[in-house]
């Protein structure tokens, strides 16, 4: 017997457009024109959040360090990140999305998934939802958001950079397969400088580079990330908007004050974040106990900037665990120094019944 048809979600992804720089320009219209960004400082080696367009002009972009992008711009309007404000405002878009669906997954501040499939309004149709919330947001807020329309969660946040800033854009089910084809690899979300690196070095540029492939030797070569970069690339993504998406992961990291080369230093730094490690972890899950904890890793940033992570499953929530991922990740230092240590565990996943209770 045929499997029942299923009907094409509407998924729409919203990204609000520089969000903690164009909050600060709303509530500074003198800033306006000026290059601003909003970011740590350099005397404790923070790096830009956000910056606007004209701070971009000068090659400015998110995760810069804050020395370099003065050395490019030396006007650069430097603010602190007032994260209470941006929270508050974040939820005021939030109450406008609520305004066309309960199923919303933030993945940030300025970010989100809504499922509008089961939405009347608008005649039902994504493309004018979108539209409208956009336009909401403008005008309650005095912000501006970008879209993007889709029937999978991946292409609706490939379709919101499209038309970035202000615009949106809109792949329709039946368009899916001719814009998968052409679809360079390394816009797919998750598929960072590394695996665009390997991809590239097995002559696979585009999804449809992929599509010629079998499925193993994306396993073999790449993993879990394999299956799913082979999965995006025939258009298939089966992953549902989770309004209620559950925490995963708790962790902890330190910028350094001062770089370092020697792994003595960094078992000295993992010595000072494990007991900070063990106090979050028992306040986001206060009845769980250590010993659930059985996947944990260690994240290094190196002086170019390159972020390194090492996970382990099935070991014991203990120093020594974290001691030897240190050891065996500071391999990949390669004469790099380290600007960054971060330790962190995965949340054990729920049982059924204790999930069903939410709702
Ligand atoms: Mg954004």
């Amino acid at each position: 017997m045929p499997m029942p048809q299923t009907k094409a979600r509407k998924i729409i992804h919203i990204d609000m457009d520089c969000f903690y720089a164009a909050v600060e320009m709303r509530e500074n219209p003198q800033l306006k024109d000026k290059p601003i960004a909003v970011g740590g400082s350099v005397e404790g080696r923070g790096v830009l959040t956000t910056c606007n367009y004209p701070a971009r002009a000068f090659g400015l972009r998110s995760a810069m360090p804050t020395a370099q992008a003065l050395k490019l711009c030396p006007q650069l309007i430097l603010l602190p990140v007032r994260m209470a404000l941006y929270k508050q405002v974040s939820q005021q878009i939030h109450q406008i999305f609520h305004r066309y669906t309960d199923i919303i997954e933030p993945l940030s501040l300025d970010e989100a998934y809504l499922d509008v499939t089961d939405c009347e309004q608008c005649s039902g149709s994504a493309t004018w939802i979108a539209q409208q919330i956009r336009q909401q947001i403008f005008d309650e807020l005095h912000l501006t958001a970008s879209a993007g329309v889709a029937p999978l969660k991946f292409l609706a946040k490939i379709a919101s950079d499209q038309n970035k800033p202000n615009g949106q854009f809109v792949i329709k089910p039946d368009e899916v397969a001719d814009f998968v084809l052409n679809l360079p690899l390394k816009k797919i979300p998750g598929v960072g400088k590394v695996t665009s690196e390997k991809l590239a070095k097995m002559g696979l540029l585009t999804c449809g580079d992929v599509q010629k492939q079998d499925v193993r030797l994306l396993l073999n070569q790449l993993g879990k990330i394999g299956k799913s970069i082979w999965d995006f690339s025939h258009g298939i993504d089966e992953r549902e908007v989770q309004a209620h998406r559950l925490r995963k992961s708790v962790g902890v990291e330190r910028t350094l004050r001062q770089n370092i080369d020697q792994l003595t230093q960094a078992q000295e730094i993992l010595t000072e974040l494990y007991p900070e490690l063990e106090r979050r972890i028992l306040r986001a899950k206060p009845d769980l106990p250590l010993s659930a904890y059985q996947k944990m890793g260690v994240k290094l940033k190196f002086d170019d900037f390159q972020t390194t992570t090492l996970e382990k499953s099935a070991v014991q929530f203990c120093p020594e665990t974290f001691s030897q991922l240190l050891t065996q990740i500071w391999t990949r230092c390669q004469g790099r120094s380290v600007r960054l240590v971060g330790l962190h565990v995965q949340i054990p996943e729920q049982k059924q019944n204790e999930q069903m209770s939410l709702w």
